[in-house]
């Protein structure tokens, strides 16, 4: 079995061939200046359950996610806030963390701040002017010639044929009808306040882009396997990456480019300029949890557009809360039974589904079918009682492997949380049960029924259940 993925570079599923048993997968991280919203989120778990898609192939994985703490947004945002750059921006990748935590999206290998590589984004400039690939501006400020690389467009399909020569642009976000010489080094502007770095070229700050550059070659080298983000850092973003690193390395840049189409709310991009975003923060105060929001971030296939809706929402918690039901019922089942062979086939089946699914360019769709359908299987052997206690098991041992990707099933712990006056009144109906005291059960009954619980005797013992 191989893992093949869509490459945007070349519009094409492609086998994946790393350069190494270690996986260089560089994602393009949160600029911080605000809190991350779900749509940002969307592009993170994408990335999460491709680095856990790599892991499963049993690859190890060395990931880089960029904090960009020094641009345009972030200098902007700092300055409003009459705050210093540093300041302003670490409030921002404490919750960007604190998020990550909640979401359980596996923790990078390395998280530069753009901040903490000046000196190596300088390095590469430095390269660049050097090969008279890029030139100082009258207005100080160092640009990258798009003249002088004649591969440039190559990842956004731009015609170049037809773009104005020498035309700048200043701004680190533009659309691909601008295409123009693009700022390495921004000279320092009143506007940029306090915001200062010496270079050879006279005090200054960063471009957005060549913080990449910089930050993928020092933790991944000048070559590596994957390179990833939303389909919006497509252009510019990981086209001026390219044009900087390939011609200051002479060498290929990344093997494989991988883009998630965008989380949508009413046909329209998530996003801050739009305002109308939701944060992770906004969610978990009406009540959704880490599990909920994991699956419908993840169930929608990541390149195509996922339409954000709490209908979406409540369906994942319905779905979630059957397979908990499920759970609960495989781990209640207490016989034994010699042949395992029905059990085994079907797992293996679901199994082996599973893992071509997410190693075809992640399928999620046939991945969570490989779930879905185990569930289904299993069902009716447990209403036929042609299930033993190992074979159910071994059908919760399959689910905590579909976890490893999914991270949404949560096996372990599959009984609801019960609040200690629910408890109260179960011990109490129990008490009341004991004495034959039926009037006083039923009555207790009802009433944990009014609180929204449900409660099945069996063999062992009251079971309760969260209606
Ligand atoms: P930013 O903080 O704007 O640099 O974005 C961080 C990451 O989130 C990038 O990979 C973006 O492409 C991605 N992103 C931003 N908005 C969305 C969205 N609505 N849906 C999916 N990904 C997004
Ligand atoms: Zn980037």
């Amino acid at each position: 079995m191989s893992l093949t993925f869509f490459n945007t570079m070349n519009r094409q599923k492609e086998e994946f061939k790393p350069l190494k048993s270690k996986v260089g997968l560089y994602t393009c991280g949160p600029t911080v200046y605000n809190y991350a919203h779900i749509g940002n989120f969307r592009a993170y778990m994408f990335e999460d359950f491709l680095r856990r898609v790599i892991q499963y192939y049993g690859y190890e994985v060395e990931q880089v996610m960029n904090l960009t703490d020094v641009d345009d947004k972030t200098i902007k945002g700092s300055q409003q806030a009459k705050l210093p750059l540093n300041d302003y921006t670490a409030k921002y990748k404490k919750a960007f963390f604190e998020d990550l935590e909640v979401l359980r999206i596996e923790k990078a290998e390395h998280y530069p701040a753009a901040t903490a590589h000046i000196a190596e984004m300088i390095d590469i400039i430095q390269v660049l002017l050097d090969k008279g690939i890029a030139y100082q501006a009258e207005d100080n400020s160092i640009y990258f010639s798009i003249s002088k690389f004649p591969d440039y467009g190559k990842l956004a399909k731009i015609d170049m044929e037809n773009q104005r020569a020498g035309v700048r642009i200043n701004a680190d976000e533009y659309e691909k009808d601008s295409v123009a010489d693009f700022a390495l080094w921004k000279a320092w502007e009143e506007k940029d306040g306090d915001v200062i770095w010496d270079s050879p070229w006279g005090k200054g700050r960063p471009g957005w882009h060549i913080e990449c550059s910089a930050m993928s070659m020092k933790y991944l080298g000048k070559t590596f396997d994957i390179h990833t983000g939303g389909i919006d850092n497509m252009f510019p973003h990981h086209e001026d990456e390219i044009a900087q690193s390939e011609s200051a390395n002479g060498c290929k840049f990344v093997n494989y480019w991988l883009h998630c189409a965008h989380l949508i709310v009413n046909g329209e991009k998530m996003s801050k300029s739009a305002n109308n975003f939701f944060t992770l923060r906004d969610l978990l105060d009406k009540g959704y949890n880490d599990r909920e929001l994991r699956f419908v971030l993840l169930s929608t296939h990541y390149r195509k557009k996922l339409n954000f809706t709490f209908d979406g929402l409540d369906q994942a918690r319905k779905s979630l809360s059957r397979f908990k039901d499920f759970f609960k019922r495989l781990n209640e089942i207490s016989a034994t039974c010699a042949d395992e062979t029905i059990i085994d086939s079907i797992i293996s089946d679901a199994m082996k589904n599973f893992k071509d699914a997410i190693g075809d360019d992640l399928n999620i769709s046939e991945g969570l079918a490989a779930a879905f359908n185990l569930q289904n299987d299993v069902n009716k052997l447990i209403e036929k009682n042609e299930i033993s206690n190992k074979g159910a098991n071994k059908v919760l041992d399959a689910y905590k492997k579909f976890d490893k990707v999914f991270d949404f099933f949560d096996v372990d712990n599959s009984d609801d949380e019960i609040p200690p006056n629910i408890l109260e009144l179960v011990e109490a109906r129990q008490d009341a049960r004991a004495k034959k005291d039926f009037a006083m059960s039923d009555k207790i009954r009802d009433n944990l029924q009014g609180q929204g619980w449900l409660i099945e005797d069996s063999p062992k013992g009251p079971r309760l259940k969260k209606i």
